[in-house]
């Protein structure tokens, strides 16, 4: 009988701290919009992006062993992983290496906290340990952090407490690279969290403290293409495929900057992109017999907006919010940079819309309505567009896991769909591995990345 109720008792505060967890922000909170103070309006980054003068060096002709469409994180990490297995290879990107998505993202390399709320361990130890390895083979492009995770009662501050314990202690123990006692993690001092301008007037009477990897997307990208041999087509549209026998052969391009023509002829090919994968392959191969024009993927928008620094914001925040949304403010080379939103799209570049930068502001303010937001100057702001793998839901709940699909009717095609840039060195290492039956054994975890700075 004892031991029953001691059950119960158990259930309902294990049950408690969980509903606290997920509904942290169910609270009454209030909202400092200022409506006369208009949010800057500013360009979209331009896409494609605009060509440099053309490079003379490229020949009209090629032949290889795989050809990789698609520039992005996916497309220069197995670059890198065919140049390991001694296989060659040449990438071709409409626009310059790594300028889609790979340059939006909120540059974390993380196993994903709010994971843990969608109970996918094995996303966040598959995360968790390639953050490890990206510390390893390319260190200079990786800085540890420890991220302060606010709560505003003590349920709250317990479920954190048991989260973070979980992720940093049990999944997250192997940390390369970190100096102990440089950056606390756990419970955050009160003196310091009080002397933060962000928890001033805010909910939140403390935080806990977790690691992740901050990194700079687009470097990381062209470091692993740095890395590799493959010839490289940047600013290269292809204008139609040679196909036999049920296989894509050759690729006709055109060099953007100038017009030339060039013939790429590969064995095998891979289409890495990103959130362009449906309308591309519909547009080069929908009137082809035995082509499946399905939809592959559930396209979400992402936004984040550049701040001028504000004094005493120094540490990165991460705010759980409901429905599953995080809203980071990550101090980073003298600004804040802060987003992000989710919002279904339906196209590869979605830029930013006036209802996405309110709600951001909207958030921001609500969370932290001490800073006066609105009137920091923003100086930039983007927006990326995550390619999903797709499933029915909510696309923030839905996983962020990829897939590798053959594009039938065509034999030697692979497609890569959804992924995270955490991730994609695994994924690659796995697709060059099916493709060509050769492994590189430890190689891909160990050889550091050259620097293409
Ligand atoms: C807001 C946001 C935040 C994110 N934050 C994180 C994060 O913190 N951590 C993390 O791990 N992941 C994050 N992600 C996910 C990650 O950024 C993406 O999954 C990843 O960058 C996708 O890389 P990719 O190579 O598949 O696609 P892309 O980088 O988009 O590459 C596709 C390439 O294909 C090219 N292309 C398009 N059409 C053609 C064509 N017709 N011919 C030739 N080339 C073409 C494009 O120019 C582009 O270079 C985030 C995503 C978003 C949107």
């Amino acid at each position: 009988m004892t031991m029953r109720r001691a059950t119960r008792n158990w259930t309902i505060f294990l049950k408690q701290i969980w509903l606290d967890f997920s509904h942290l922000d169910d609270r009454v909170s209030c909202c400092l919009v200022d409506p006369s103070v208009e949010p800057i309006k500013m360009q979209h980054p331009p896409w494609p992006e605009q060509p440099p003068p053309a490079k003379a060096s490229v020949s009209s002709s090629a032949r290889v062993d795989v050809g990789i469409v698609g520039g992005g994180i996916h497309g220069a990490a197995l670059a890198r992983e065919l140049t390991l297995r001694g296989i060659s290879s040449a990438i071709v990107d409409v626009s310059g290496f790594g300028s889609g998505t790979s340059q939006w993202s909120t540059k974390l390399l993380h196993g994903g906290i709010r994971y843990l709320k969608t109970f996918d361990f094995q996303q966040i130890r598959q995360g968790l340990m390639e953050r490890a390895t990206w510390m390893q083979i390319a260190p200079h492009r990786c800085q540890w952090e420890a991220f302060w995770m606010p709560h505003s009662r003590f349920f709250t501050r317990l479920a954190h407490e048991a989260a973070i314990t979980f992720y940093d202690s049990i999944l997250g123990r192997n940390r390369p690279g970190w100096v102990k006692g440089e950056l606390p993690l756990g419970s955050v001092d009160k003196t310091r969290f009080e002397a933060d301008p962000r928890s001033i007037g805010s909910c939140y009477r403390g935080a806990i403290a977790y690691a992740d990897l901050l990194t700079q997307d687009r470097g990381l990208t062209l470091d692993l293409l740095a890395s590799s041999d493959a010839l490289r087509y940047d600013f290269h549209t292809v204008d139609r495929w040679d196909i036999r026998l049920n296989g894509v052969v050759g690729a006709h391009l055109t060099d953007r900057r100038d017009g030339t023509k060039r013939e790429l002829i590969a064995g095998k090919w891979v289409y890495a992109l990103g959130p362009w994968n449906d309308a591309t392959i519909q547009q080069w191969f929908g009137s082809h017999p035995g082509f499946d024009p399905c939809q592959r993927l559930r396209l979400s928008a992402g936004i984040h907006l550049w701040l001028e620094a504000v004094e005493g914001c120094e540490v990165p925040w991460t705010i759980q919010r409901r429905g599953g949304r995080v809203v980071f403010v990550i101090p980073r080379d003298g600004m804040l940079h802060v987003g992000t939103t989710e919002r279904e799209v339906n196209e590869g570049y979605a830029g930013v819309v006036d209802s996405e930068r309110e709600e951001l502001y909207s958030a921001l303010e609500e969370e932290m309505p001490n800073i006066k937001w609105r009137t920091l100057n923003v100086i930039k702001e983007d927006s990326g567009v995550r390619p999903l793998v797709l499933r029915p839901g909510n696309t923030q709940r839905l996983s962020r896991r990829a897939r590798l699909e053959p594009l039938a009717p065509f034999a030697n095609v692979t497609l890569v769909l959804g992924g995270k840039l955490t991730t994609a060195r695994r994924l690659m290492n796995e697709l060059a591995t099916r493709i060509t039956g050769i492994s590189c054994g430890a190689a891909s975890e160990t050889q550091k990345l050259c620097n293409s700075d």
